[in-house]
């Protein structure tokens, strides 16, 4: 279906993508994601996303708090499950992991990089995990393929510099995607998908209400679920930025500049009826 150039995202391309689960699934199916982040004082971080990942239809979702005793921060849904992890631990359990959200930047370089060594898989790296490679550029070749970065803005000028224009932001974006066999979402209005093999997807979906505190870490959670329940990355990437902003769409209806982030994870569930 994008086969040439430039591509524009739309319903009927997304709709085929989806999985669909049938009588006898058990939770299994569904996949088993991780999400690590939230440093003290930034516990929203993880938790959108794990209930952005619990809403978009995973088995089973933990979050992981950067913090000296992850298990005294108390889950925004009682779905969600806490996790300590460390170097030491093999993270092979998961189907996906999201990393990053609200990290913060006291991360050690050895303990970021294990990360990689002991996950194999496509894996989402957003917000701070994505300011540690800025900060460590070496361990960029060490990221499994396609996993999926999702850098705003500013996090995409720590990663590789200014631009002059945005058409030079959308080559640079290709470059990153092409030069590190992973996949680019370059965030904003008409979000990019920059993919491995070249080809350049803009998103349709979304709206400036979706300017606000922690939208992103939302779609860090639809990703990784969407990654966890066995979505080919390319899809899950598709699918991830699509539904992300059909769901900030349909909760705007109804509170438009008063939405926040909470109210795009309650509408999620609206975008699969409305894709139906
Ligand atoms: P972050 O800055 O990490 O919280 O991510 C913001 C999210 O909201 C991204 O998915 C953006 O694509 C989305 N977003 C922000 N502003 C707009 C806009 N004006 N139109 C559409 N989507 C937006
Ligand atoms: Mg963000």
């Amino acid at each position: 279906k994008f086969e040439r150039g430039h591509f524009y995202l739309r319903q009927g391309d997304v709709l085929a993508f989806h999985r669909t689960f049938h009588r006898f699934s058990h939770k299994g199916d569904f996949g088993k994601v991780l999400f690590l982040g939230s440093e003290l004082g930034k516990s929203g971080a993880i938790n959108l996303s794990g209930y952005a990942a619990l809403r978009t239809g995973s088995g089973l979702v933990h979050i992981a708090p950067f913090m000296e005793d992850p298990f005294r921060m108390i889950p925004i849904v009682p779905e969600l499950m806490l996790y300590q992890d460390s170097s030491k631990t093999s993270l092979n359990q998961f189907d996906a992991i999201g990393i990053g959200p609200g990290w913060g930047m006291d991360v050690d370089k050895d303990y970021f990089q294990s990360i990689f060594a002991r996950f194999k898989k496509p894996m989402v790296i957003d917000a701070d995990g994505l300011n540690l490679l800025a900060k460590y550029p070496e361990l960029l070749k060490e990221i499994p393929q396609n996993s999926i970065l999702t850098p705003h803005l500013k996090e995409f000028e720590r990663l590789v510099g200014e631009s002059a224009n945005h058409l030079e932001r959308i080559e640079k974006a290709s470059s990153l995607a092409k030069a590190n066999k992973v996949i680019v979402i370059l965030k904003g209005a008409h979000t990019l998908i920059a993919l491995p093999d070249g080809r350049k997807i803009f998103n349709s979906t979304g709206n400036q209400y979706m300017a606000t505190a922690g939208s992103g870490d939302v779609l860090t959670g639809m990703l990784t679920s969407f990654l966890g329940q066995g979505y080919a990355p390319e899809n899950a990437a598709i699918c991830g930025v699509f539904h992300h902003g059909l769901a900030g769409e349909i909760a705007s209806k109804s509170k438009l500049r008063g939405m926040i982030a909470s109210d795009i994870i309650e509408s999620i569930p609206d975008t699969f009826i409305k894709l139906n």
